[in-house]
């Protein structure tokens, strides 16, 4: 039987004098969510804290990939975002009003080939409302302050509201808290990498266009990018125009929408700084890095979120093997290979000198008839470009009990 959080919590409460407390996530951001919905399905039962008073209301990530779907879908989270989200098929490359390349996620072999359009806000609200079914809540205005003997175990948190201080000493803590993180500075873990200069702009603003809503679109434009996708978030009205996330190298990304036109006030507009930059080790001591706090890239790849999620899956499963010491060995090469493959896709598509773009526009339109360049982004954007050794070993080794069974998930890459 799964204990209430305040249940839990005040036990842990009362062990603390004695023993460990409740294993520690800092930050309810979709890693830390998505964490403590795995490791509550293994029984494994988490304090989660946040320093924010509510959940962001921003849409950020709008899609969930079919991997993250997969690993969602036993703690029935799955079946809740498909009825809220609406499928992407594929996505469109254009130069200029012209298209040049097409990539059909109904190619996929996988039991989910398409992405799902669905607002980050509305996946994590799911992800917050299945945890609370669970009796895990979300203990909010709680912050992790610097904390020098963190790789111990040993945390330190603020109350917001009171700001009393509160130590805890925990098994193992998940620093879930997202590309500032404290965790990461109180462990003092590097975070190489590299910060483009130029500020990309997003809009999610209502548009009439004549671009396919079930679709992604990158338009290759004389002097940057611009990238469109519906933002959905499950609330939409019948006859309520389809809001798209328009985003660039540009400081007005909507002035250069070509034949696509605003039909009403921006949502949410926001310029932000792209960064590609991994955490030197996923692991110091009792602390253990997973989603923003770990990585950061480009969202062209459509991975920030899903990647994070994606840690969280390992880290719990990990955890219920008593085997926490491999998460490092296990997501620190595929992590890096992801930022490795976004920046260079990113680099390639933003094409930000003379040179690049030349470049860019004459050999882009020759690669994307290539169907191994088209097979590799759509793998790259659908998270399928790697296997996971814990989820496809215990596939096959169902299928060698039932060798009748078809294996619903054959994986190439
Ligand atoms: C404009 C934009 C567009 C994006 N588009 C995509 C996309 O298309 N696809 C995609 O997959 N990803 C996309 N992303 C990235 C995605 O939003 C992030 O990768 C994702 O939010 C990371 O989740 P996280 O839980 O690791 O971190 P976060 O979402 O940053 O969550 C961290 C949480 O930790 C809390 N926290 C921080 N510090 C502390 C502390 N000291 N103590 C307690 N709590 C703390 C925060 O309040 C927050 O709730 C986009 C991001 C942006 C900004």
């Amino acid at each position: 039987m799964v204990t209430s959080f305040a249940e839990s919590t005040k036990t842990s409460y009362l062990l603390d004098s004695m023993m460990l407390s409740s294993p520690l996530i800092v930050g309810a951001g979709p890693t830390g969510l998505a964490a403590a919905t795995f490791l509550a399905q293994h029984e494994i039962i988490p304090r989660i804290v946040d320093k924010r008073s509510e959940r962001s209301k921003f849409s950020k990530a709008l899609a969930v990939n079919p991997r993250s779907l997969e690993l969602l879908e036993p703690t029935g989270v799955t079946d809740q975002l498909m009825a809220l989200g609406r499928k992407l098929t594929g996505a469109t490359i254009h130069r200029n009003d012209r298209i040049i390349g097409e990539v059909d996620f109904e190619n996929l072999e996988h039991r989910f080939p398409f992405m799902l359009a669905l607002s980050q806000a509305t996946t994590e609200r799911v992800l917050a409302e299945h945890l609370a079914e669970k009796g895990i809540e979300i203990e909010s205005q709680i912050e992790l302050v610097d904390s020098p003997q963190l790789g111990e175990g040993k945390a330190q948190l603020v109350h917001v509201e009171t700001q009393a201080n509160e130590s805890v000493e925990a098994p193992w803590i998940l620093a879930a808290d997202g590309s500032h993180s404290v965790a990461r500075k109180s462990v003092h873990v590097s975070f190489p990498g590299e910060t483009y200069d130029r500020a990309w702009v997003l809009d999610d603003i209502p548009l009439a266009t004549d671009l396919a809503s079930d679709r992604a679109h990158i338009k290759w434009l004389d002097d940057g990018f611009l990238f469109l996708l519906p933002v959905f978030t499950g609330d939409e009205k019948p006859g309520e125009p389809t809001l798209w996330r328009v985003m660039g190298n540009y400081p007005d990304p909507v002035a250069h929408l070509g034949n696509s036109n605003p039909i009403g006030d921006s949502h949410w507009n926001s310029s932000f700084h792209i960064a590609h930059r991994l955490v030197e080790k996923m692991q110091v001591g009792q602390v253990y890095f997973a989603g923003d706090a770990a990585h950061l890239h480009s969202p062209l790849g459509a991975r920030g979120m899903n990647l994070g999620i994606e840690d969280a899956w390992v880290f719990a499963e990990l955890a219920k093997r008593d085997e926490l010491k491999l998460y490092h060995k296990q997501r620190w090469p595929v992590d890096n290979a992801v930022v490795q493959r976004v920046r260079t896709v990113t680099g390639f598509a933003k094409g930000e000198s003379w040179l690049k773009r030349t470049f860019r526009n004459l050999m882009g339109p020759k690669l994307l008839r290539w169907s191994k360049v088209r097979n590799q982004m759509m793998r790259t954007v659908t998270g399928l470009d790697h296997p996971l050794a814990m989820l496809h070993s215990s596939e096959q080794a169902a299928e060698e009990n039932q060798p009748r069974r078809r294996s619903r998930n054959k994986e190439t890459a």
